[in-house]
């Protein structure tokens, strides 16, 4: 379907999911997502937009019909790479995040349509993201901006090794019950089972976390 160099399928797949958490794309957000320069970014986004994936206006980035398809199957196969590694070949959660980077461009549909079968059709990556289409009715927000209250982890925001390393050591994992116990500027108390920890505001700022029925 694409022929499209893996640097410019991973442009259009931030600016998707930029668009999933902030509502909106911006250059900024890119150059600082990928630690590339404003000259080199640029390049790109021209190469995108004369392709029809993009449109640009002032400093914001919107996805074309085309470009959202597109950016939508590589997040599909991305986080289906992840279920797959974790839940069927036993590879813990950053190593599978790490690997579906190179996973999410190469299977073809129908492949994909069965891995998506064989995993038994499931909502989310083992990081909590909606496989697409496959969205929860209800928001989550960060730890960090919760009063005191019983809650349960939905996905771990930013996939980046430390805040996985660290929301693995906790056993801040989606799915699991949680509760506020205290949020003041700094640090952020809370309790696991019986257990009260102390966590920082960086990590805080990394769990998403829904009102618990
Ligand atoms: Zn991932
Ligand atoms: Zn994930």
């Amino acid at each position: 379907m694409s022929e499209l160099s893996e640097p410019l399928e991973n442009y259009l797949k931030e600016i998707y999911e930029l668009e999933e958490s902030k509502g909106v794309a911006k250059v900024v957000d890119l150059i600082e997502a990928f630690s590339i320069s404003p000259g080199t970014i640029s390049k790109a986004l021209d190469r995108l937009e004369s392709l029809g994936f993009i449109d640009r206006k002032t400093k914001r980035i919107r996805l074309t019909d085309d470009g959202r398809k597109l950016a939508v199957r590589l997040i599909k196969a991305h986080r289906l790479s992840e279920r797959l590694l974790t839940d069927i070949i036993g590879v813990d959660w950053i190593r599978a995040h790490e690997l579906a980077h190179r996973l999410e461009h190469i299977w073809p549909e129908d492949v994909l349509d069965k891995i998506d079968r064989t995993l038994g059709k499931p909502a989310t990556c083992p990081h909590g993201h909606p496989i697409p289409g496959r969205e929860s009715e209800e928001r989550g927000q960060a730890i960090s901006q919760m009063g005191p209250g019983k809650y349960q982890v939905q996905m771990i925001l930013r996939e980046e090794e430390w805040i996985l390393r660290e929301a693995q050591n906790l056993g801040l994992i989606p799915g699991r019950n949680i509760e506020v116990v205290e949020n003041r500027d700094g640090e952020i108390k809370i309790k696991l089972d019986d257990k009260v920890i102390v966590i920082p505001r960086s990590l805080g700022d990394q769990v998403i976390i829904v009102g618990n029925k």
